[in-house]
């Protein structure tokens, strides 16, 4: 079933200059960029994009990081793009993660893990539209 996601390149992709190689990446399995910009989130737009994650141990850490420079979002469309994007991403921890995913192969850190990817067709909808409108997508 053709579907969207959201993609985040977070800043430690963007200051890394791995931009271009995550986008390699998402070309290459047959995913469509349908919308992209570079922004600079302030700490509570931060929180509202994790506010599912309010309460646990780690939201402080991740709303700063996820603050603390630019990241690149993008939307992505294809067949099955939520599963075939969290595939390529691998799991949240780089050292669970399958060999040759993106997080595997450039992640630090459980945080500072490169990407986001949306993780069902309802956090998708919700992110998509936290971050684009109807004008700024490509795919109508
Ligand atoms: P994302 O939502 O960014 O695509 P994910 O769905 O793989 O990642 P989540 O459980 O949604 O993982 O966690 C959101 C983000 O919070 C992670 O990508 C990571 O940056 C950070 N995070 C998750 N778990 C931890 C943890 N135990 N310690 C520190 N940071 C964490
Ligand atoms: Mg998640």
């Amino acid at each position: 079933m053709k579907e969207r996601t959201l993609s985040i390149i977070k800043p430690d992709g963007v200051s890394r200059n791995l931009i271009g190689e995550v986008i390699r990446r998402i070309e290459g399995q047959d995913l469509k960029i349908t919308a992209m910009k570079m922004i600079l989130l302030s700490k509570e737009q931060a929180k509202g994009f994790y506010a599912v994650h309010k309460g646990k141990p780690f939201y402080e850490s991740v709303t700063n990081f996820m603050s603390s420079g630019p990241c690149v979002v993008m939307t992505l469309e294809g067949e099955d793009a939520i599963k075939k994007y969290r595939k390529l991403m691998g799991a949240t921890n780089y050292k669970d993660a399958e060999e040759g995913t993106i997080r595997r192969e450039f992640a630090t850190d459980i945080e500072k893990n490169i990407v986001h990817g949306s993780d069902s067709k309802e956090t998708a909808d919700f992110e998509i539209g936290y971050f684009f409108n109807n004008l700024e997508m490509m795919d109508r």
